[in-house]
């Protein structure tokens, strides 16, 4: 008889950094469904739960569906709203009937107000409610900052191999493949977690890029000897001032002995490397003239201490303001800037907008900026992704207002735009492959889509809550030295 597998998850990825708190609003704002709907929402999509849902109808497991509720990361979650969906999993599952194997769904860099380890404290209330005995394997995404309790709260733990992320669908299909082998036999494997006081910056991360590139490499081979079921780097997500902040090397084997070996062997390899992962950040002044310069475009300027999908407003200012200065032509800029959306809609298309842009969400990336253009395009914009990144993706720009201010294109938006493609720029008819210089908020996610005809990129050294600088923040509760925060931080193989 089919095995009866719950299925359920919260993803979010908290930048306590961040101003604000995150509200249940923004989970049905981005990504919610419970019950029925959930297969809706996610059938045929490159998601974990797509993937899970591909694998139990090859394995012949029988999904009931909990709830899958995702926020753009942003800031601590409010404590009533991370109560909220926790209680309402529970719901599900008491509602579920008896059930053999449970499949959930986790970020890993999940920060709530009183759960500061968010995503273990929520496969701990799942594992309250189940026999004794009951398999669960949780997902995690690579930028996860890997905790002993997260990986004690589940049987198995799978996390994403790829940033740019594009194997979700993939890693849901190996959680579903894993529960399964563990609900036809009483075998679990061991779990050996190697945390490294190493914090390196998102756009260091990059896993088709040295150096992580090379170790990624390194670990799918050893992932292939005998007696390993899964391993896993998540290489932590640092804009969240946290005890278990860091890299995590997680190896799941038969042998203690042999997965041991073989996770020192990685974070060692990691280790060892720390001092390759330099960030390359130019400062403001000189990133904007030499995009100017440059022979042909588009060449990208990534503003990734503002960074869309890190937490950061999206709103920052320092590179408009220079763009502007600098009298940039063919330039293209996003800006998240409701208030200035709504003067805009006011005025209506072929107006002249006058008046302070950007900066307003707080103080830290940059002050709002007075921008004069005519305003020529001003629309609700709706639409679904259609790279390869998050392919299938709804996405809900509400008002957008395009202003052209002499060379410079300035898109205002009401929600965050986030720059896996170009699908937001096309849909407020601007074509991206036209421009000479392109701002990204954005680490990596940028580059799935906008490498392919790009003729340069530029790392700037902006102020923000994404900061690729992480000497600009104040961590209070790291409980050691870590690099590059610290540069005298200490760390040793158990084996070694
Ligand atoms: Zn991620």
């Amino acid at each position: 008889m089919a095995k009866r597998v719950f299925i359920t998850g919260i993803w979010h990825e908290t930048n306590t950094f961040a101003k604000g708190r995150t509200g249940l609003e923004a989970f049905h704002a981005y990504q919610y469904a419970e019950g029925d709907a959930l297969f809706a929402a996610f059938a045929d999509t490159n998601t974990e739960i797509g993937g899970a849902m591909r694998a139990a109808l090859e394995l012949d497991l029988n999904l009931i569906p909990g709830l899958f509720a995702g926020a753009i990361p942003s800031g601590l979650i409010a404590a009533a709203a991370y109560q909220t969906l926790v209680r309402r999993s529970l719901d599900l599952l008491a509602a579920a009937g008896p059930i053999d194997g449970v499949l959930i769904h986790l970020h890993g860099a999940c920060v709530a107000e009183g759960a500061p380890e968010a995503d273990a404290d929520f496969l701990a209330a799942i594992r309250r409610q189940l026999p004794n005995g009951t398999p669960m394997v949780a997902t995690f995404d690579l930028h996860a900052n890997l905790s002993d309790a997260l990986i004690a709260g589940a049987d198995a733990l799978v996390g994403y191999d790829t940033y740019p992320h594009n194997d979700m669908g993939d890693r849901g299909a190996e959680a579903a493949r894993l529960l399964h082998r563990m609900l036809w036999s009483a075998r679990r494997p061991a779990k050996i977690l190697r945390k490294l006081p190493f914090a390196p910056p998102p756009q260091v991360q990059g896993t088709a890029a040295a150096p992580v590139a090379a170790i990624m490499a390194k670990m799918h081979d050893m992932e292939n000897w005998g007696e390993i079921w899964s391993a896993s780097i998540a290489w932590g997500f640092p804009y969240a001032d946290v005890a278990h902040l860091g890299v995590g090397v997680l190896v799941q084997g038969d042998d203690i002995d042999h997965t041991s070996r073989i996770a020192d062997d990685l974070a060692t390899t990691i280790w060892r490397q720390r001092g390759d992962f330099d960030a390359g950040l130019v400062g403001v002044e000189e990133a904007v003239r030499s995009a100017i310069a440059a022979p042909e475009g588009p060449i990208i300027l990534v503003d990734v201490a503002d960074n869309a999908g890190g937490g950061a407003p999206a709103d920052g200012t320092s590179i408009l303001a220079e763009l502007l200065d600098q009298s940039a032509r063919n330039a293209v800029i996003v800006l998240c800037d409701g208030q200035a959306v709504a003067a805009a809609k006011a005025l209506g298309v072929d107006a002249i907008f006058s008046g302070m842009v950007g900066g307003k969400s707080d103080d830290l990336h940059g002050p709002p900026v007075p921008l004069v253009g005519e305003i020529i395009f001003q629309q609700r914009v709706r639409y679904q992704r259609r790279g390869d990144y998050m392919t299938g993706q709804r996405i809900d720009l509400g008002e957008v207002a395009v202003v052209q201010a002499d060379g410079v294109t300035v898109m205002l938006t009401e929600a965050k735009a986030m720059p896996f493609d170009a699908d937001h720029l096309a849909a407020a008819g601007i074509v991206a492959e036209a421009q000479k210089i392109i701002v990204v908020k954005s680490a990596i996610a940028w580059q799935a889509h906008f490498r392919a005809f790009a003729k340069g990129e530029i790392y700037v050294d902006t102020p923000g809550v994404c900061a690729s600088n992480l000497r600009r923040f104040t961590y209070t509760q790291l409980t050691q030295a870590t690099y590059p925060i610290d540069d005298d931080s200490i760390w040793r193989a158990n084996n070694a």
